[in-house]
């Protein structure tokens, strides 16, 4: 499944050739830290089709056999990388349509949060326009620097404010 992704500022961009039925959870302690969240969720792809379209990620070893890349400019975690593999993983909240992925398995559930089953039933307080005002809903989307989720000829635009 062909997919682009990208880090939040844009200065990052990727193309790549995702393996779906790979997409996985990983709740160990150190995608925990390389994430900033209670788990990495992760998706295969091949390197040999895996290309970065715009920019280059920074990158930090965080043991002898694995990299992880990050936008330098922004800190949205893109991809984890081991030593010899033929395959990268991207990050699927990076990409532009992570709603077409869905896990398929977790693994080191050591790390795995006491209270992950309880996940979905924790108070569900509406979409965002349910809770923050038009007006500051419009203020926030005025002034969005966000990449936007394809993939751009130009950007940021000229016209940014
Ligand atoms: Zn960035
Ligand atoms: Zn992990």
């Amino acid at each position: 499944m062909r997919m682009t992704g990208g880090c939040q500022c844009g200065a990052v961009r990727f193309a790549a050739s995702v393996v779906a039925d790979s997409a996985h959870i990983c709740h160990c302690r150190m995608c925990q830290k390389a994430v900033g969240n209670y788990f990495a969720a992760l998706v295969g792809a091949p390197l040999r089709d895996f290309v970065w379209t715009r920019g280059q990620p920074s990158s930090f070893r965080s043991s002898e056999h694995v990299e992880r890349g990050f936008c330098a400019a922004c800190g949205t975690p893109l991809v984890y990388r081991a030593d010899g593999s033929a395959h990268i993983n991207v990050t699927i909240g990076s990409l532009d349509h992570p709603d077409r992925l869905m896990p398929t398995s977790q693994d080191s559930i050591e790390g795995r949060m006491p209270w992950f089953a309880e996940l979905t039933a924790v108070p569900d307080l509406g979409r965002t326009e349910d809770i923050d005002s038009p007006e500051r809903i419009a203020a926030i989307k005025a002034t969005n620097r966000q990449h936007p989720d394809h993939d751009t000829d130009q950007w940021p635009p000229e016209n940014r404010p």
